[in-house]
């Protein structure tokens, strides 16, 4: 395992035990397989992966974990309905590209989309937790 993918791993192993959430085996991979992915993964392709390692896990605690993390701030939901739920375990600054006929979800980071102001009218209302630049449209291998 890389240097990086082991400080975040000591970084999730306190995040979990602060929010009294036990650090089993099966939460650790469920982890480790969500950052080690480019892919911005579904709970189905996260399960699948595991499953050839764990063959004991379900897609039932696969799914409860990755939204466990997304409550705890160690992943996120990646916007765009009218399918699965795609994961994301990237907490650094970053804005998404979605190709809408392969469906692959791509970082890119662009340093001014990083604090976009909220329209007063909007703020009076909701509260914001999160604010994101997404892009949606057809990539390169597409095109
Ligand atoms: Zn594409
Ligand atoms: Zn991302």
């Amino acid at each position: 395992m890389a240097q990086i993918d082991n400080d975040k791993m000591v970084m999730f192993e306190e995040r979990c035990r602060k929010a009294g959430l036990k650090v089993t085996h099966q939460r650790k991979a469920i982890y480790q397989t969500l950052i080690e992915s480019k892919l911005h993964p579904s709970a189905d392709q996260v399960y699948r992966q595991i499953k050839r390692s764990i063959s004991t896990i379900s897609l039932d605690t696969v799914n409860r974990t990755l939204q466990k993390f997304n409550e705890l701030g160690l992943a996120f939901t990646v916007e765009g309905s009218g399918e699965a739920r795609r994961y994301d375990g990237n907490m650094h600054d970053h804005q998404h590209f979605k190709c809408i006929k392969c469906r692959r979800i791509i970082d890119f980071h662009h340093g001014e989309f990083d604090d976009i102001d909220i329209p007063p009218a909007i703020a009076k209302i909701y509260k914001i937790l999160r604010k994101t630049v997404y892009f949606e449209g057809i990539c390169d291998k597409c095109k």
